[in-house]
């Protein structure tokens, strides 16, 4: 007989967050809508990367970490909530920061604003060591935080690398768990979930535990790389085989979208503002304008075009620091 050891958790915020049906919505579109608060995760300011940081700080303490080293773009809501998880846990930490990119958008410049404001501002109350890189690509980024891991290494620190957006196998399983909850919360199933996707852990985590059931999980990306569905497939693959959770998914049991990214990751698209406005003036809700907005965008399109029927869930990754940062300059018409 053989076990396999089952991710520890490091509890840093009441679970479950709430989740409540959006009854104006729903009565407006004739369906029944609800949403999932993971905006609410009681952690600096929320959002789905506490989830993934309660089983990657657990794993960092297990290896006798000194040191987090995490890395993102510079409006990125892993580095705000990774800096204070390591902090609360009297860990350092230092965040390698990209300014943030123009991909996707045929431009190499740096998006105007990004660097002032959102999670800049709350980075500063964390103590975290920021390093600042150059708008570039992410093969960039990631040797710039094997150099700055080398080097604290070098210096004494036992330095935890967390994974770009927390998406590993453990931030996988963190929604695995999520799925759980949710199933456990909701009175019915639901037949279809649609969240904002992108380093690829929530979606994958998802997806796993609804993998064959009456719902489908439907990931809109926040970013234009259609490659991205594979790194999907390579996620639940290395999940699947390094914890022995669910099933390895195919291609084919992602339902990812690429239809609402707009202009650009992290550029706020017209139909994502329409969005957001929308839910502020019906339900009184704030969306993101890189991931939620975008995602709601796409759950209206669907709900239009009637691929979207019955039971629907919103799950709310948060991301709400951006609606910070000064947006106006960016858009240009
Ligand atoms: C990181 C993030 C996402 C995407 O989640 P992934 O697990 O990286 O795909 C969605 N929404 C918000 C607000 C995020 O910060």
């Amino acid at each position: 007989m053989w076990t396999v050891n089952l991710p520890r958790r490091a509890p840093l915020f009441p679970l479950p967050t709430p989740l409540h049906r959006l009854s104006r919505l729903s009565d407006r579109w004739g369906v029944d809508l609800w949403i999932k608060r993971d905006d609410l995760t009681g952690l600096a300011l929320g959002g789905n990367k506490g989830r993934k940081l309660e089983f990657l700080l657990a794993h960092a303490q297990a290896l006798g970490a000194t040191h987090l080293l995490c890395s993102g773009a510079s409006q990125s809501n892993l580095i705000r909530q990774a800096a204070v998880v390591g902090r609360v846990a009297g860990l350092r930490v230092t965040a390698v920061c990209m300014d943030q990119p123009f991909q996707g958008a045929g431009r190499s410049e740096v998006l105007p604003g990004a660097e002032r404001g959102g999670n800049l501002v709350l980075d500063g109350w964390t103590g975290l060591r920021r390093l600042r890189l150059p708008n570039g690509t992410w093969d960039e980024l990631d040797a710039a935080v094997e150099e700055e891991a080398a080097r604290l290494t070098a210096a004494g620190e036992r330095v935890y690398v967390l994974p770009l957006g927390g998406s590993s196998p453990l931030g996988a399983y963190a929604f695995y768990q999520a799925g759980a909850e949710v199933a456990h919360q909701a009175h019915q199933p639901f037949d279809a979930i649609v969240t904002a996707s992108s380093s690829g852990s929530t979606q994958v985590g998802l997806a796993t535990w609804f993998a064959d059931s009456a719902t489908r999980v439907i990931g809109i990306s926040a970013d234009p790389e259609p490659e991205i569905v594979e790194d999907l497939v390579d996620l639940s693959a290395r999940f699947h085989g390094e914890l022995g959770v669910g099933r390895a998914l195919r291609e084919r049991d992602f339902d990812f979208r690429l239809d609402y990214v707009g202009p650009g990751y992290s550029i706020p698209s017209p139909a994502g503002e329409a969005a957001l406005r929308d839910l502020v003036e019906t339900e009184g809700i704030f969306l993101d304008p890189t991931y939620t907005a975008k995602a709601f965008a796409g759950l209206t399109d669907l709900v239009a075009r009637n691929e979207l029927r019955g039971r629907i869930l919103f799950w709310h990754t948060g991301g709400t620091p951006a609606l910070f940062v000064a947006h106006e300059s960016m858009v240009e018409g």
